[in-house]
């Protein structure tokens, strides 16, 4: 790029708001995946811009159109897909500056930017009786932007209360030939038929750059939270069958760890230490009694299936150990064996469930790279998806992590195909494109590509990550 170019982006952004120092460019590049960039491969971006508005983001695609640069956004670079990191060289577009929060009660919604994090919306709707329906593990710094390129309600079980699209009332985008657009309503009521809001919930980035995002507001509501223990997963996931078979009420949350996580993350939590795998989960209600009533019903279902122990847990300093023991299971592998993480996303139907979790019991043995390193198994059973988790060592050089990583996404895809699901979180491209292709036919890719050239003709918007990573 010639310094003109660098240039005339400072001038949409300011002096402040752009930088081609390394580490900036680093910083804004990576994403959680076990291994580093390529530096050989000359993809370092050119600039990293931080635009306050939709109108400099406006002005900075249409000056990519002209230079045809790609453009990337990012939120908090915690994709797990490879999405966050750009195949090519390009600009860095950071949402974080685009990062406010409104919250309309007398109109039931609230506005934010997508630079606002998943955590700072969430605290802030709590503290007026609100809650948000979308829990990624990684809320902390999971911006609002990133949430919607993937429509993920993260730990939050689908058959509860949904996906985030069902609660999106309108956005605001930018397209990438530099239009703005408005989409949905300020009403309550979504809009019927053709709506254009559904181009951009869950578009994997690749439509256009979401700037505002309405969503409903949605009372918070009482929740109640229950545990069993088990001798085998097996008998959980029995359970989780049950669950649904005998129509007992879909929880909000339900996490599972196996035996070796539940030891691991019990014991940093500073619980004693349960003697079998662990199924905790939380029922909500509009009172406490009947949040109650929804985990009585789900133990009764839980003790069906040769439980080791079910219990309601009533004191709520209890359920917060062990929801953090949860919350942060991957960073006390990686502080364990001092290693970084990997793993992919499995997601079972209803009558496999029992199969899969056997299976996944020996997901260490899977490939021969996997051999020797830790395991654990773990994921939010109660929507059937499960994390098989790797610790990997420190000292392995980086085409060797590179290599882990796309097994692992093999096995991934080979097994979402085998069950006939799809991941449930994260998103669709990047890492996962072949799996689009197989599992959905080359015709349906290519009708995306050809969606996404009617958005962005000369494919600016996250070039390369439709193609595959
Ligand atoms: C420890 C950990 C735990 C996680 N737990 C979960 C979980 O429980 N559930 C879950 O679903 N995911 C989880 N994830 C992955 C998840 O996809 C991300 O954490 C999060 O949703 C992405 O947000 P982000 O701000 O980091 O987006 P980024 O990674 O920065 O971006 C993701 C994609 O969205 C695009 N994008 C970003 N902002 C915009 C915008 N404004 N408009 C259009 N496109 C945009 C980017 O270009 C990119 O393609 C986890 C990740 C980690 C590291």
């Amino acid at each position: 790029m010639g310094e003109s170019i660098y240039d005339r982006l400072k001038n949409i952004v300011g002096e402040k708001n752009i930088s081609d120092n390394f580490f900036e460019l680093v910083n804004n590049s990576l994403d959680p995946f076990p291994y580093d960039f390529d530096l050989d491969k000359d993809v370092l971006p050119y600039a990293v811009v931080k635009p306050k508005d939709e109108k400099e983001i406006s002005e900075i695609f249409r000056l990519a159109n002209q230079e045809n640069i790609a453009v990337y956004p990012r939120g908090s670079g915690t994709s797990l897909t490879g999405s966050a990191r750009a195949p090519e060289r390009g600009i860095i577009l950071n949402t974080g500056r685009i990062d406010f929060l409104e919250i309309h009660t007398d109109e039931g919604y609230f506005e934010c930017g997508p630079g606002a994090t998943v955590d700072a919306v969430d605290t802030a709707l709590s503290r007026k009786g609100f809650f948000l329906p979308v829990y990624p593990g990684s809320r902390l710094v999971a911006t609002m932007g990133g949430m919607m390129a993937g429509n993920t309600s993260g730990h939050i079980i689908d058959a509860c209360i949904g996906k985030p699209a069902d609660y999106v009332l309108g956005l605001h985008v930018v397209l990438p030939t530099g239009g703005i657009l408005e989409t949905g309503s300020k009403g309550l009521r979504k809009p019927a038929g053709t709506d254009l809001t559904k181009f951009f919930v869950g578009n994997d980035g690749l439509t256009g750059i979401v700037t505002k995002i309405r969503m409903r507001l949605v009372p918070a509501r009482k929740r109640a939270f229950g545990i069993a223990y088990y001798h085998e997963p097996e008998s959980v996931a029995k359970a989780v069958v049950r669950m649904y078979r005998e129509k007992a009420p879909a929880p909000l949350f339900m996490e599972f760890m196996d035996r070796a996580t539940t030891t691991i993350g019990f014991e940093h939590a500073g619980l004693s230490v349960p003697p079998g795998c662990s199924i905790f989960f939380a029922s909500f209600g509009p009172t406490t009694e009947i949040a109650s009533e929804n985990v009585q019903r789900l133990l009764d279902v839980m003790g069906k299936e040769d439980p080791i122990q079910v219990e309601e847990i009533k004191d709520l300093e209890e359920w917060l150990k062990i929801w953090t023991a949860r919350e942060v299971i991957i960073a006390s592998l990686m502080q364990k064996h001092d290693g970084y993480f990997s793993g992919p996303e499995i997601v079972s139907t209803l009558s496999k469930l029992v199969e899969c979790i056997k299976e996944l019991e020996h997901y260490g043995e899977k490939a021969p790279i996997f051999k020797g390193l830790p395991f654990y198994l773990l994921g939010h059973i109660g929507a059937l998806t499960f994390h098989p988790t790797l610790i990997v060592p420190r000292d392995w050089d980086n085409e060797r992590r590179r290599r882990l990583v796309d097994a692992e996404f093999e096995i991934e895809s080979e097994m979402n195909l085998r069950y006939g699901t799809c991941g449930g979180e994260w998103l669709q491209f990047g890492k996962r494109t072949q799996f689009f292709k197989k599992r959905y036919g080359v015709g349906a890719y290519n009708l995306i590509k050809q969606i996404k050239r009617v958005f962005d003709p000369k494919d600016i918007l996250n070039r390369g990550v439709l193609e595959g990573l």
